[in-house]
């Protein structure tokens, strides 16, 4: 089966993922800007991250026959800052016409205080002034019900966002029908030791239904692994599930999300 990982984070990755990813039947990637594991120094080091990104990722994955695509943005961690947030927002809308910028993201709210929340608000201005697709980062904290809501009520009430050109991403639970609920795509984060199992991916897929949800191993440089996308599909299909249906939401739902781009080159498979 072909998969997609819609949301990983290859430059904290081994080339020993690259080689399991290709050997699993991963053949496209997407990887949002974040935070780096400590706050950088100066607008320079994003810079340099970015051209991490958009120049040297893509050639490592296409060593073993993976096609990565990346998202800008200035993440909630280091949004604290608004000075040095605005620095680096200045250098995204030059970039964004680059083939592999699917959009902003992973924009949105860590432990949702007033500064993340203006930093939040510019780079949906960016977004929205440049027609771009939304990848949004829900907190991981307790406070995660509250981060989604202030960040889906901001999306809502700007009307320049169609909400089918946005993707809420780590919800579980308590959090996913609230983004369903206003016509956003959401995002399933399927973690080995927090966040969602994938016994708990499966049960919301059987809960929510397959359509505008996209599964992701988020993996980072933190306990995480693209196995994970893997576990979840055998989980999928161990319950009975088609083939044709784990297509639909371990391939083919990513590159709907995806392709409004105008730049995402892989093609869904099903109908
Ligand atoms: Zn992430």
């Amino acid at each position: 089966m072909r998969y997609i990982d819609p949301h990983i984070h290859c430059v904290s990755r081994t080339t020993d993922d690259y080689q399991f990813m290709q050997r699993c039947g991963v053949v496209a990637v997407s990887e949002p800007a974040f935070w780096a594991g400590y706050d950088r120094s100066c607008a320079a080091s994003f810079a340099d991250y970015f051209r991490h990104l958009l120049e040297i990722e893509p050639k490592r994955a296409a060593k073993y026959g993976i096609d990565h695509y990346a998202w800008l943005c200035i993440n909630a961690k280091e949004a604290e800052d608004v000075h040095l947030s605005r620095e680096v927002i200045k250098l995204i809308p030059p970039l964004l016409d680059h083939p592999r910028v699917l959009g902003i993201g992973e924009i949105g709210l860590n432990k949702n205080t007033r500064n993340e929340i203006t930093i939040f608000e510019e780079q949906v201005d960016v977004a929205a002034t440049h027609n771009q697709l939304i990848l949004i980062h829900t907190p991981h904290l307790e406070d995660k019900h509250k981060g989604t809501s202030i960040i889906t009520d901001i999306l809502k009430n700007d009307r320049r966002i169609k909400p089918e050109r946005v993707l809420i991403d780590h919800c579980e639970e308590h959090t996913i029908r609230m983004a369903k609920a206003a016509g956003f795509w959401c995002g399933l984060t399927i973690y080995p030791v927090t966040k969602v199992t994938p016994q708990r991916g499966v049960d919301i897929l059987e809960q929510f239904g397959t359509d505008m949800i996209c599964v992701n191993s988020a993996s980072d440089w933190g306990e995480s692994g693209p196995h994970m996308l893997i576990d979840t599909t055998i989980e999928f299909r161990r319950r009975g599930h088609t083939e044709a249906e784990a297509v639909k939401v371990f391939h083919d739902n990513p590159c709907r999300f995806f392709e409004q781009s105008g730049k995402w080159k892989v093609k869904a498979i099903g109908v």
